[in-house]
């Protein structure tokens, strides 16, 4: 394997809440500052004058925006370059334009999380970490997993009983091992504790109020945001629609698509619309505390939990976006639609095309839209009843 390079433009890292820079490191609880103040937020990496996207880079992917990521030399699976789908009857049944779907079920382990598991694992073999470990349901601990294999370095998932057996196989497959905590702020104590007393570097959060994943990971996911600015269909949708747990891919796809605004590529930001399992981040916009832990509960395992962060906010203030709660039996009905397209979406992300008929009920004017499709449906169990 290419051993990982640095990219030279790498300045630094800023914090997203209050702007604070710092040097090149591994900043796994976001900014000290604002941490210390008691306001959990996440850096962003910082980078001297990029090329644009077209000379970026070569081959496919990832690979093609390599001199805008953090490592330019990266282990890769073939992440990246995911079909955008056009959705016609589905368009026509919902009085839109133009509906799509950008189809990151594509990607090497079937969801969005390899083009975080790319970089991160670069990060983790330039600095010599023991293993890495992360918090997951399933996506992320599956590719998380598949990218360590590659690297040959260990790694241990933290997840909770109710894993699916799919996701539990794939990540046993690959040579790492299985934590089992009972509950989401369990499996955070228990990542904390492989970092701070044996080294290893974590690709997800261990803080409760959260921040977000590693930077490093996270910024991996701009290259989300750059294919999506590289469309004539994203540059003419009202709305993005981007399932949404603790927000790492809601920022990296803001992040991409701002930077695009920033070198005149894209004319504006389209509306990013975060699909909320159930009211959370929609509460924090109606204005509670982004700290806080709220009730409740859903079959959308991939979005599940009771917290958000602060970028999901920022990413959301940012593109003028709003949050949508989706009701789980639609989601159920609109996972069948999805399939009935040819295109069986894990649950998480199927509620995606909830949240626009969501939408569309309050806001006619919406023609055009674009879902993230953030994962197959393949390692789902099979029907809950
Ligand atoms: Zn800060």
């Amino acid at each position: 394997m290419t051993a990982p390079l640095l990219n030279p433009r790498l300045t630094g890292f800023a914090c997203i809440r209050c702007a604070a820079t710092y040097p090149v490191a591994d900043y796994l609880e976001g900014c000290p500052s604002c941490l210390a103040q008691g306001f959990p937020a996440s850096v962003a990496a910082q980078f001297d004058t990029l090329p644009p996207l077209a000379r970026a880079g070569t081959g496919h992917g990832l690979q093609r925006f390599a001199d805008r990521l953090g490592y330019t030399c990266f282990p890769s699976l073939g992440e990246g370059d995911t079909p955008l789908l056009p959705l016609h009857r589905l368009a026509t049944e919902l009085d839109l334009d133009a509906l799509h779907i950008k189809c990151e079920s594509a990607n090497p382990t079937g969801s969005h999380k390899d083009r975080m598991s790319a970089q991160f694992i670069a990060r983790a073999l330039d600095i010599g970490a023991p293993g890495v470990v992360a918090a997951s349901s399933g996506n992320a601990g599956a590719s998380l997993a598949a990218y360590a294999a590659a690297a040959g370095l260990a790694c241990t998932i933290v997840s909770m009983p109710a894993m699916p057996g799919p996701w539990r196989r794939a990540i046993e497959m690959a040579g790492a091992s299985i934590h089992i905590e009972p509950d989401s702020l369990s499996r955070w104590r228990h990542v904390r504790e492989l970092v701070r007393e044996r080294g290893w570097l974590p690709a997800t959060n261990y803080l409760n109020p959260p921040v977000g994943s590693h930077p490093f990971g996270v910024d991996g996911y701009k290259t989300l945001g750059y294919e999506l600015a590289e469309s004539e269909a994203c540059i003419a949708a009202d709305v993005i629609i981007v399932p949404t747990a603790r927000g790492d891919l809601l920022w990296g796809i803001y992040r991409g698509l701002q930077e695009q605004v920033d070198e005149k590529r894209l004319g504006s930001l389209p509306r990013l619309v975060a699909v909320d399992p159930f009211a959370r981040l929609s509460r924090v916009l109606a204005g509670d505390d982004y700290r806080a832990n709220f009730a409740g509960s859903s079959p959308l395992v991939s979005i599940n939990g009771p917290t958000v962060t602060y970028q999901s906010v920022a990413a959301l203030e940012g593109s003028h976006g709003l949050a949508v709660a989706v009701d789980a039996d639609q989601a159920i009905a609109d996972q069948v639609r999805l399939a009935l397209e040819g295109l069986y979406l894990e649950l998480s992300s199927a509620a995606s095309l909830s949240a626009l008929r969501v939408l569309k009920s309050h806001d006619r004017s919406i023609r055009r839209a674009v879902l993230v499709g953030t994962s197959s449906g393949y390692k789902e169990e099979t029907r809950r009843a």
